[in-house]
């Protein structure tokens, strides 16, 4: 979602003259896009944003802008404590970007989803996200997103549709469509419905969507996945804890035997699916059964990966101010277990893999040498290979690829000869 909105962003500035610069003392404005689902990664903007009013010191015209969870959730205390920074965009704001240039404040939730909508700067030219709708209204107890996006609202089909139309036409292959509980997408038409409209559009060859909610995954929408070719073999369905005591202080509004069941569903239903998850460590009041209960949903499950993360208290969210804190160190050695756990789960799912063909959208050039390619199976697995001579990949082109190798995050394969 963030990545998304500065893409907008970008294209905000873009339209107003500037131009995007790596180079962090060519800039005339620095904008940060904050995120603040955990300290940690506030704590990386409060870092960075130390160095940049350094650079300010020396070089007082310089414009810093900070945008984001943080400046939504901070407001305008943020700027009373650092008045260095200029502008504080939030995030139903960005509309409003080209009237603070010169500097001010604009946080105020909106509720009309059409001032959300707006062009994006997209970097990558095969790959395209897409919101669908915006702000979330579970009230996770840990979470802060309800406060900092608001409340649901989706978008109408119609525009939708209208601009994955265009990214089919400009070239666009993938498009993930995005919100924080995409499945509770409520408009003129349901989530499956959209999925089927989507799938007639010419040009776009693959859609994702992220994040699911496990409540709201219902028969309708694993029939539609396993139906609709286009759909990806892949679903982020965040289970956070093994232990019912835990999931039900979290207020995720299922039990571990409900998810179990649904994931059964899943892989009865699309057989090649790939499932991956969210889990969190050392929740308040996560007791050592309750960890256990965690570990033992890892090996009973079997997710093809998992984000897992120490618990992080977030403010106004109801966790924070729960008993039973869990010691720091007893969050690290959790986390560390799980992780574990899940590696060798992830591995084994993965050495299975070998020998295997599997069709692969080409991304680019791989990360860690530049004479190999990469790109992902439609169950979003990470395949590295090697060109033909008479085969040159390209990003967007599609080839079966046979895996060779399975590692524990991505997998070695090689090209099928025509
Ligand atoms: S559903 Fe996701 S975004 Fe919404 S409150 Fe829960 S964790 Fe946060």
């Amino acid at each position: 979602m963030n990545v998304h909105d500065s893409e907008k962003i970008a294209a905000k500035l873009i339209e107003q003259g500037y131009n995007l610069t790596d180079d962090i003392n060519f800039a005339d404005l620095i904008l940060f896009n904050t995120c603040s689902i955990r300290q940690k990664a506030e704590q990386k903007f409060y870092s960075e944003l130390g160095k940049v009013k350094l650079i300010k010191r020396k070089k007082p015209q310089l414009k810093i802008a900070v945008a984001g969870c943080i400046a939504q959730q901070e407001g305008r205390a943020f700027k009373k404590k650092r008045p260095f920074v200029d502008i504080i965009l939030g995030t139903q704001n960005i509309d409003q970007l080209d009237t603070l240039l010169n500097g001010g404040i604009a946080i105020d939730q909106k509720d009309d989803v059409n001032a959300l909508e707006l062009t994006a700067e997209r970097q990558d030219k095969v790959k395209a996200f897409v919101n669908i709708m915006f702000g979330c209204n579970n009230y996770c107890s840990y979470c802060v997103v309800p406060y900092t996006r608001g409340r649901e609202r989706s978008r109408s089909s119609q525009s939708i549709l209208n601009e994955i139309q265009e990214l089919g036409t400009a070239g666009y292959k993938e498009i993930t469509l995005l919100g924080q509980n995409v499945n509770s997408y409520k408009s003129d038409c349901s989530f499956p419905k959209l999925l089927s409209l989507i799938h007639q559009i010419e040009g776009i060859e693959r859609i994702r969507f992220v994040t699911s909610h496990p409540k709201d995954l219902d028969d309708d929408l694993i029939d539609t996945m396993s139906q609709l070719q286009k759909v990806c073999n892949h679903i982020h369905l965040p289970l956070q804890s093994g232990s019912n005591a835990i999931i039900k202080a979290m207020n995720r509004i299922y039990t571990y035997e409900q998810f179990k069941e649904k994931t059964i569903k899943l892989r009865k239903t699309i057989p090649e699916i790939a499932i991956t998850s969210d889990i969190i460590a050392g929740f308040p009041g996560e007791t050592d059964s309750d960890h256990n209960q965690t570990i033992t949903a890892l090996k009973e499950i079997q997710f093809d990966g998992i984000y897992a993360f120490k618990y992080s208290k977030r403010p106004k969210t109801k966790a924070a101010t729960m008993d039973g804190h869990i010691d720091e160190e007893i969050k690290v050695n959790r986390l560390k277990e799980i992780l574990e756990v899940q590696e060798l789960t992830t591995g084994n799912i993965n050495k299975k893999l070998e020998g295997n063909i599997f069709n692969v959208m080409v991304e680019g050039r791989s990360e860690t040498n530049k004479n190999r390619w990469c790109g992902r199976t439609t169950s979003n697995k990470i395949v590295n290979f090697d060109p033909l001579p008479s085969l040159i990949p390209f990003a967007g082109m599609f080839i079966d690829i046979k895996i060779i190798q399975g590692f524990r995050h991505s997998l070695d394969g090689e090209i099928v000869k025509p």
